[in-house]
């Protein structure tokens, strides 16, 4: 019987479950068998029992609709040399493991290319929140993240309604800025901030003291975890400190001290933070998510048995679809800017 595996590595996404869940239905169809490897590229190197494990239709009845991964994840520094690569692929050469499904991020897939290039099958399966691999318009997670954000900036907005108070929302994103994006298109929300784009917290001040004069006393500012990278320079120390704010000389700027400062620099403004957090990554996958999963896992296992490998799946023009990991990992990302501007004009 041929015999397969799968991982999950880099950060959980909601959905990953629904993935694994449906590689091991393809692999019973199709006669495979599958083995599970825990805690990412790690369980491939330490290879004990608690890592590496046989699955089957009994052990994935109940994970399609769990967030988090059965498998757990991790990542794997040891990963990124070369000879614990090669202990990698000689294991699974040992296990008589024909093809490995990744799923995972870009990192993740590129641990994945290092193997196809020792003569591995592998397939990538894009699990990742953040959106940020251009080849695809969908990775696993990211729909569940949106909607999550929604349904808090909503829960969020009622209370800053009701007490005429401005928020700030962070949420995920560390180098693309989509999930925030996607929350404030369909929030409403009336400013928004994220890694791609440059900004100044005075024009962003400067605006906020606008919509609340005019009226605007509830205005939501939705900014990705990674925006603060791309912010212009500016002391929140010598700023906050003759406010009586504790803030330390070069603490960096977060969601608590944006909110802070831009309380001063709009004359009081009782301006609130929210940090959605890991309750992003945590929750139940949405049907879009699970759905994608159910198609990507299904096009993994077919990959691999038709002798298919170096390939990753993805959604492109609403379709699920293939194409070699060496081009997805070249592809470039193209930032919706008219959608940013749009929003922070309106
Ligand atoms: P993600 O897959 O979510 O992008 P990481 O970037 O942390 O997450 O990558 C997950 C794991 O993939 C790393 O811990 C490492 O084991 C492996 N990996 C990342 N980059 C490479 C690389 N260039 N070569 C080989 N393995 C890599």
């Amino acid at each position: 019987m041929p015999r397969i595996a799968v991982l999950t590595s880099g950060g959980d996404s909601p959905g990953m479950n629904a993935a694994v869940t449906s590689v091991a239905r393809n692999a019973a169809y199709y006669g495979m068998s599958l083995i599970g490897i825990k805690r990412g590229y790690n369980g491939l190197l330490s290879m004990s029992e608690k890592d590496v494990y046989e699955m089957n239709l009994d052990t994935v009845l109940d994970l399609a609709d769990l967030p988090g991964t059965y498998l757990r994840t991790a990542r794997c520094p040891q990963f990124m040399d070369p000879a614990y690569r090669e202990q990698a692929a000689a294991n699974l050469r040992k296990m008589n493991v024909e093809g490995l499904v990744v799923i995972g991020g870009d990192g993740s897939f590129h641990g994945a290319q290092q193997l196809c290039n020792l003569g591995i099958p592998c397939i990538g399966i894009p699990g990742t929140i953040d959106n940020d691999l251009p080849y695809t318009e969908l990775t696993l997670g990211y729909d569940t993240a949106v909607n999550w954000d929604v349904e808090a900036v909503r829960c969020i907005r009622a209370t800053s309604r009701s007490h005429d108070r401005p928020a700030v929302v962070e949420v995920m994103g560390r180098n693309c800025g989509d999930v925030a994006l996607s929350t404030a298109e369909a929030t409403g929300s009336e400013i928004v901030l994220v890694p791609e784009m440059k900004w100044d917290i005075h024009d962003v001040a400067d605006r906020l003291g606008k919509l609340i004069a005019s009226g605007n006393t509830r205005a939501t500012i939705v900014v990705a975890e990674g925006a603060y990278a791309s912010m212009a320079p500016f002391d929140v120390y010598e700023f906050l400190k003759p406010y009586g704010k504790t803030v330390y000389p070069g603490q960096k700027m977060d969601a608590h001290l944006l909110a802070s400062s831009l309380k001063y620099l709009c004359h009081g403004a009782e301006v609130r933070a929210t940090v959605i957090g890991y309750t992003q990554r945590g929750c139940q996958p949405t049907a879009r998510d699970c759905a994608f999963a159910f198609e990507a896992g299904n096009m993994a296992v077919i990959l691999l048995k038709n002798g298919i490998s170096n390939q990753v799946i993805g959604m492109r023009n609403n379709r699920t679809y293939h194409t070699s990991i060496d081009t997805a990992l070249s592809e470039t990302r193209n930032f919706k800017e008219s959608l940013y501007n749009l929003i922070n004009s309106l």
